[in-house]
């Protein structure tokens, strides 16, 4: 094995926990306390990313090696790291929780690439930490089958993400009671390494802040300005306001792609938001099926709601909002943050409806116009179950050369058939408002002139035709728990060409088949992981 290069910044340069030893408790004026993984009894691969890998020099040898399952089930250490669980806190749907933390996650070192950049190694599920509460510190297979295969088909989508390096079995087994109903079970222990320039979250600035230690804020603030947005220059309280707005955008962006791709995050809490605008912590996320803005996979959430695909621009600015006023006392002044605030909502209207122009094959999007066409749409989408991922595809096959007036309801419509999960719902009022809507959209088309091919190569940018629908992981899990992972890889190759056509797995681009509807695990996922 080629010698790994480490430079931990994040412990050499900010506080650490003066307390030493492995047991809970509050940590306070220090940004991590230093811990080791839990030792593993029996560590087996399970699957491993060539492109993460690729990115951190490591060498497909290396990673198929019993050296990799040792690092990376936190078995052994090498030189130069610095194991630590990092102190953060949040607002837990829309309550403030106090103090959270890496309460199962084991941040190992900064690895160096060749190209010199720093990645963050962190192992989920690597055992308790001083942050680990009431809970055990471990992750189980089904979570982290998701979280792997999520984080890189995000990736691989073109949505920012943190990145997933390996998925290991530990070999233990872990309780879990998944549907918080007393019947616990016990379930394969695994540990995913995720990989980020830095996991630096809302919530990991908002601790100090209400704590009042403003000290260790402008530590950990100094820090990431400094070192993940360099560009901004010396951190100076100048800069505290210009790193807000960055962060504004860079959440506005991610936002605007979950909505692009159909992903709902589940459970968008504070501790959950990276300040890089990256998608962080995978749980009980889900994919839109049937679109539906109220959706969500979260069964916790199933009451308020908060946290559903539709609610998701609004939550992200909640969250933006609470971390202007963890830096507030660094800035003195909150007019200049909401002032930040009001952009972010205006910036991510303009950034949705250029997506929404993009996902439709408009040259651009052109208001009053266009505002009308993209209500209409999201009223037409949810007229009946609506398979939002089949749809779009269909729709950039849509002949927009016709005129749309000679065709009757059923003719203009027939290419979308496939996107409908009840079939028998599309007639009368239905359909014709349907067709209403694509009249009007083929008229706009052929204001912009582009041909259909054009169109169609574009719209097929925007549109995947491949996303980890729900019950895809799901299969994938049930064989990986019955000692077979070969699903796992599939769907990882699979979800590396989400835009391209790869008709040997068009089954994989299929509506969700009905036994799938109700399924846990499927369309319903509780927190517990
Ligand atoms: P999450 O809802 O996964 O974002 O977790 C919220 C908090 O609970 C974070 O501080 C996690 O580190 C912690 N946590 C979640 N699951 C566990 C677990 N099994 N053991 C210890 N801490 C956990
Ligand atoms: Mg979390």
């Amino acid at each position: 094995m080629k010698e790994l290069r480490f430079d931990n910044r994040f412990t050499r340069l900010l506080p650490a926990d003066a307390e030493q030893g492995n047991h809970r408790r509050q940590v306070h004026q220090a940004c991590y306390s230093r811990v080791k993984p839990a030792l593993v009894s029996d560590a087996s691969l399970v699957a491993y990313a060539p492109e993460v890998a690729d990115m951190l020099g490591l060498s497909n040898a290396f990673c198929e090696s019993d050296a990799f399952v040792d690092l990376f089930s936190g078995n052994r250490l090498l030189d130069g790291m610095d194991p630590h669980a990092t102190c953060y806190g949040g607002h837990q749907f829309g309550n403030w929780a106090g103090q959270l933390g890496d309460g199962r996650a084991i941040n190992l070192g900064e690895l160096i690439s060749e190209n010199e950049e720093h990645w963050m190694l962190q192992l989920k599920g690597a055992g308790p930490t001083p942050y680990s509460r009431t809970a055990d510190g471990l992750a189980v297979l089904r979570s982290s089958v998701r979280e792997f295969l999520c984080s890189e088909a995000m990736f691989h989508l073109g949505v920012p993400t943190t990145r997933a390096l390996s998925l290991i079995l530990t070999g233990e087994q872990v309780m879990r009671d998944m549907f918080y109903d007393g019947r616990g079970a016990l379930e394969p222990g695994a540990i995913v390494c995720r990989v980020a320039p830095s996991f630096i979250r809302f919530g990991s600035l908002q601790i100090f802040s209400a704590r009042k230690d403003n000290e260790t804020l402008q530590a950990l603030l100094d820090h990431t300005i400094t070192h993940d947005f360099p560009h901004l220059g010396k951190p100076d309280k100048a800069y505290y306001l210009q790193w807000f707005e960055q962060v504004c955008q860079s959440t506005a962006e991610m936002v605007v792609h979950w909505m692009r791709v159909g992903f709902v995050h589940g459970v968008m809490n504070t501790d959950n938001m990276s300040v890089l605008g990256l998608t962080i912590d995978y749980g009980p996320y889900g994919w839109l099926e049937g679109f539906d803005p109220d959706w969500t996979p979260n069964t916790t959430d199933r009451e308020m709601r908060r946290y559903s695909f539709g609610k998701q621009p609004g939550i992200a600015g909640w969250n933006l909002a609470r971390l202007g006023e963890a830096i507030l006392p660094l800035i003195g002044d909150v007019g200049p943050l909401q002032e930040a605030l009001d952009r972010y909502s205006a910036s991510y209207r303009s950034m949705w409806q250029q997506m929404m122009a993009n996902k439709l094959g408009l040259e651009s999007f052109e208001a009053p116009a266009d505002v009308t066409l993209l209500d209409a749409l999201q009223n037409i989408l949810t007229l009946t179950e609506t398979d939002m991922t089949i749809f779009y595809r269909k729709l950039a096959n849509l002949d927009a050369t016709v005129d749309p007036d000679s065709h009757s309801d059923g003719e203009i419509m027939q290419s979308l058939l496939d996107a409908y999960y009840a079939p028998d719902e599309l007639e009368g009022e239905v359909q014709h408002q349907i067709a209403v809507w694509l009249r009007l959209y083929i008229r706009r088309l052929q204001q912009d002139g582009r041909s259909n091919q054009q169109r169609r190569a574009l719209m097929n940018q925007a549109n995947p035709k491949y996303v980890l629908r729900n019950y895809l992981s799901q299969v994938a899990i049930d064989k990986a728990q019955a000692g077979d992972y070969s699903e796992i890889h599939k769907l990882y190759e699979l979800l590396k060409h989400p835009y391209d056509e790869q008709p040997e797995c068009e089954s994989y681009a299929a509506k969700r088949p009905d036994w799938a509807r109700d399924r846990a695990g499927c369309s319903m996922l509780s927190c517990s992981s």
